[in-house]
């Protein structure tokens, strides 16, 4: 591997091609299944034809223009956004980090605008995962992402996730949110109750917080609704987007409620690339699909079917899995050998899946996938689990 490549990454020795619905070609003409979608990415899978023709017919049109104009593209997919969820307003950027930047100085911004600038603390969760920038490292947290980068940037307090004491006792004057993943995906796809969620969105209107949700990797129809915390029932004042969002155009969203977004004039947060014609044409391309009458309901139903299956393989093989969970097609399985010898036995059978935290092996597949993946996905583990069994 070239070192002019910084090594930021360990990297597993394959170079893909080309890709093809659920499917991608190595350069040694291997394929392979693709449950990882580029972590959660490719919610159309590979070379979807209307995302691809909407790119190529907007990138031959006009690609870029800056946000010194109206964009048009722009307009269409914060409408249909703002039409189909809690928020009014959406501001674009380019990643998942991007966006918790927008939502954490949409915070901050917010109490200013209250006269209260002293309350900038955003409370998060042990575990959690929420970007690289220096202030989504603080808010995630955790040293493994911290170390050597210090000093932490200032206003992040981490508590135990679930214990209602502990973020009672975290919220001081200072505070401003609360922000919280549905489910956290990279710590191992441990999901938040419901009951939880709304025990949160009451803390919140007690102690005048934002309650702030990080749905990069759990929006975009990625459990079966839109957005994950539409399960609960309870409405956030700012929820974030990137991952599916483009469908393998990387574009980035933080959405608010018109009174959490307050104090987000013109002149206070910007981006160059951010919502330009050609990242919108990939996002509402992306939307005309999810959108459309009952994929919802497919996702919910194909990923019930994925679940049921991966529940009656782990009764099958517990000495291998110990534990099956997640919602809709962000599933986690929680393993009893290290879950990277899963990872690789499943990549030696030709199926991608990607690790995560407490020892779990994910599959994200493409939201559009049918019977026939799911099934061969579970012919592959079936075989892995009868190698690393005893
Ligand atoms: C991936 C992820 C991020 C970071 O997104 P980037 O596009 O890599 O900046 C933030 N939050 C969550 C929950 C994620 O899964």
């Amino acid at each position: 591997m070239t070192e002019a490549v910084m090594p930021t990454y360990g990297r597993v020795d394959i170079a893909f091609e080309r890709g093809e619905g659920a499917y991608l070609y190595d350069t040694e003409g291997q394929k392979f299944l693709d449950f990882a979608t580029g972590l959660a990415v490719l919610c159309l899978g590979h070379g979807h034809p209307h995302l691809v023709s909407e790119i190529q017919r907007q990138a031959a049109t006009l690609m870029h223009t800056s946000n010194l104009y109206r964009i048009s593209g722009q307009e269409r997919l914060a409408e249909r956004l703002v039409a189909n969820t809690f928020a009014d307003t959406v501001f674009f950027c380019n990643s998942g980090a991007e966006a918790n930047e927008c939502a954490i100085k949409a915070a901050r911004r917010y109490h200013h605008e209250n006269g209260q600038p002293e309350r900038f603390r955003v409370i998060t969760f042990e575990n959690c995962f929420h970007g690289r920038t220096l202030a989504t490292i603080a808010a995630t947290g955790q040293e493994k992402v911290l170390d050597g980068f210090g000093p932490k940037v200032d206003g992040f307090d981490q508590v135990p996730l679930g214990d209602i004491d502990a973020l009672r006792a975290a919220i001081g004057d200072a505070t401003a949110a609360i922000l919280v993943e549905p489910i956290q995906a990279e710590g191992g796809v441990l999901p938040v109750s419901d009951q939880l969620m709304q025990e949160i969105r009451r803390i919140c209107d007690d102690a005048g917080l934002l309650l702030m949700v990080d749905e990069v990797q759990t929006g975009m129809g990625r459990t079966g609704r839109l957005l994950a915390h539409e399960w609960s029932g309870v409405s956030p004042d700012i929820a974030t987007l990137g991952k599916g969002i483009g469908g393998g155009f990387p574009v980035g969203a933080c959405l608010a409620t018109a009174e959490a977004a307050k104090g987000m004039v013109p002149g206070t947060h910007g981006s160059t690339y951010g919502g330009n014609p050609l990242a919108m044409a990939a996002g509402n391309a992306v939307l005309d699909v999810i959108l459309a009458d009952g994929f919802m309901e497919q996702v919910q139903y194909i990923g019930d079917v994925l679940l049921s299956r991966l529940e009656d393989l782990r009764r099958r093989n517990d000495s291998v899995i110990e534990e099956v969970r997640g919602k809709g097609l962000l599933v986690g399985i929680k393993c009893k050998v290290p879950n990277m010898d899963l990872v690789t036995a499943m990549r030696a059978r030709n199926v991608l899946v990607p690790p995560a935290g407490d020892n779990v092996m994910r599959m994200l597949p493409p939201l559009n996938i049918e019977a026939s993946h799911v099934d061969e996905a579970i012919a592959a583990l079936e075989d892995v689990c009868r190698e690393l069994g005893q």
